[in-house]
């Protein structure tokens, strides 16, 4: 009896130590407020779908997304209103692709969708509106009601770039373009635009 408990002793103790292992993943690699994959996981997918795109001859999208006047939530309806609103733009993020597309959170009011093995710049386009019209409808909240939008940047492969820093820095530099074109908006990088977002910002 003595020995079976110091068995069970042992084994709860592995158990235990996995539990505290797969936490540390967790943290590392998840956004633990929306528990959207983060920006390590995001850059590990977008490596791995340029690899598959180029083997395959397919083309890649990459959209960079930013709430429009997200603090007016934070400001008005508080912190705790701000975090209910990012989860709801997860779940309606989530709602727009499908399971083969990752979409996840950079930090703050940032998203990153990897459209990998997508037909053409048009469908990017389709799916970066349809984030900006899903964004545009208001959200209920516990305190209120939140009318905020979206603004998109699209970077393609291989057209716009081949490598995942020059793809998320293309999207950036587009979702810029847009933010200044008004916001609740997309836009699509053009190659002209490579030295302005970075000389204005
Ligand atoms: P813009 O239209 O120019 O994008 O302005 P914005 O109001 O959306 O502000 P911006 O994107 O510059 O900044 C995002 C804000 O999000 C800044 C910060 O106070 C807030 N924020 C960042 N992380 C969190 C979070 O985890 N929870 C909440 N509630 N707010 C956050
Ligand atoms: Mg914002």
């Amino acid at each position: 009896v003595v020995k079976l408990e110091a068995r069970e002793y042992e084994l709860e103790c592995t158990i235990q130590d996995l539990l505290a292992v797969k936490a540390e993943l967790e943290r590392a690699n998840y956004d633990p407020l929306t528990h959207l994959p983060n920006r390590v996981i995001a850059r590990d997918r977008l490596q791995q779908g340029v690899l598959h795109a180029k083997r395959n001859s397919r083309q890649l999208a990459v959209l960079y997304m930013d709430l429009d006047k997200f603090k007016w939530v934070n400001d008005n309806l508080g912190h705790p209103a701000g975090d209910e609103l990012l989860l709801q733009v997860a779940q309606r993020g989530l709602a727009c692709i499908r399971d083969s597309d990752t979409l996840a959170r950079l930090g703050g009011d940032e998203f990153l969708c990897v459209l990998p093995n997508i037909d053409g710049q048009q469908a990017a386009e389709d799916l970066a509106q349809r984030f900006v019209d899903a964004m545009n409808q208001p959200f209920t909240l516990r305190d209120g009601v939140a009318h905020i939008g979206a603004s998109v940047g699209i970077a393609m492969y291989p057209l716009h770039g081949t490598t995942v820093d020059q793809l998320i820095e293309f999207a950036d530099a587009a979702l810029y373009f847009a933010k200044h074109a008004g916001r609740n908006v997309y836009r699509v990088f053009q190659v002209e635009d490579a030295g302005d977002a970075s000389a204005s910002a």
